[in-house]
């Protein structure tokens, strides 16, 4: 399904589509990058905030653009480092947007790194066994100022939080694609809205702290591993045999590891960087020590980086995860090879934080309302 909005939003417009579009009414061009440092740098909240245009520019603004093309619907603090966000957008979807801390001695979690997890779509498609996000499938794809838009919204929370020296600059540290989606299946405007958080007239952000997360589209990996923006890769691989991981991803049958460990090795030959391979752990599903034995030799080849991360129970799903005794054995195969690893023990069950959850719980309840 497609959304067409009303109209479109600013944070989708790129510093030419706005000069474009001044232009045709007659405005200079030093205006649309004005507006832009108004969006981006100054965190204007409505277009009066923007005092060094005319009235009647405001006036035109507000009827051509939204603003931003999405609304806080909740705001959930965990008692731990994970924020979890719920918006809502034109046409009532919801999607998540995740604030991870990275506490560091000595400094107040508010002070602390923060990587940001944003969704690509509303829903997946990619049906992946264990998933709440794909449990519905595909709503839609978002467009690239509703991506942008998640951003901004954070800035402006951690903004009232922690007010930066220099407003001008991103409040948040790394930016992950990990949320609801497939990134790679809604490429184009995702790469779009990349591209404006990266500008110098948008957040300036750097490619090298945006990781892509995808589930193994092949010839996307290595469409990505072309563009000019050098972004970072993580791949769930959640199955080191095609056995394993065709049981709980369908994508797999596609896209089988003969086909996706070549574009994976492609991918980080170009870009000279570590590629992560995230492994969720389940219960007697991929958790044996084969498995480890296999992903150990995967990532061994791939000079990949490994992400061990224990399953999170989702509503009306059998899996669940394995023992902490389990766990360790698993990554202990891996740290002797020597691999590098990482047991990532989640934190945040408390505010829902799995992948999708949130939004599910709120789909639900609204399904009951009606
Ligand atoms: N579609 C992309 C990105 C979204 S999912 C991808 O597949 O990579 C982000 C990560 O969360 C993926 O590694 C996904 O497999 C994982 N994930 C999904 N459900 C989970 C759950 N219940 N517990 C732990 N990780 C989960």
């Amino acid at each position: 399904m497609k959304f067409t909005p009303a109209k479109p939003a600013l944070t989708g417009e790129t510093l030419e589509s706005l000069t474009a579009r001044l232009k045709e009414r007659g405005e200079p061009a030093f205006r649309a990058k004005q507006i832009l440092e108004w969006v981006y740098k100054k965190r204007a909240r409505s277009w009066d905030d923007m005092t060094n245009l005319s009235k009647p520019l405001r006036a035109w603004l507000a009827e051509t653009f939204d603003l931003l093309p999405l609304s806080l619907l909740f705001d959930k603090q965990s008692r731990d480092v994970t924020d979890k966000l719920l918006f809502e957008l034109g046409d009532r979807s919801l999607i998540e947007t995740v604030i991870i801390r990275a506490p560091q001695e000595g400094v107040g979690l508010d002070q602390s790194r923060k990587t940001i997890c944003i969704s690509p779509q509303v829903g997946c498609a990619m049906a992946c066994k264990f998933c709440a996000s794909g449990l519905a499938g595909l709503k839609r794809d978002l467009n690239a100022g509703e991506i942008v838009a998640q951003l901004l919204q954070v800035c402006y929370r951690e903004d009232a939080r922690t007010p930066r020296a220099r407003m001008e600059l991103a409040s948040f540290d790394n930016i992950v694609v990990m949320g609801m989606g497939e990134p790679l299946a809604n490429y184009d405007a995702l790469i779009e809205a990349l591209t404006i958080l990266n500008a110098e007239w948008g957040l300036g952000f750097g490619a090298r702290r945006i990781t892509l997360s995808t589930s193994g589209l092949v010839p996307k990996i290595l469409r990505l591993a072309e563009e000019p923006l050098g972004f970072r890769l993580a791949i769930s691989l959640h199955g080191a045999t095609d056995e394993v991981r065709e049981k709980i991803m369908p994508v797999n049958k596609a896209f089988p590891l003969a086909k996706l460990i070549p574009a994976i090795r492609a991918f980080s030959e170009k870009h000279g960087r570590m590629v992560t391979l995230e492994f969720i752990l389940i219960e007697d599903i991929n958790d044996s020590l084969d498995q480890a034995r296999a992903l150990r030799d995967i990532a061994r080849d791939l000079h990949a980086h490994v992400n061990l991360i224990p399953y999170n129970t989702v509503e009306g799903l059998p899996w669940k995860r394995p023992s902490n005794t389990r766990q360790e054995k698993f990554a202990d195969i891996l740290r002797h090879a020597p691999v590098s690893v990482t047991l990532r023990r989640e934190k945040c069950h408390d505010i829902d934080a799995a992948c999708g959850q949130l939004r599910l719980k709120t789909e639900r309840d609204r399904a009951d309302a009606a």
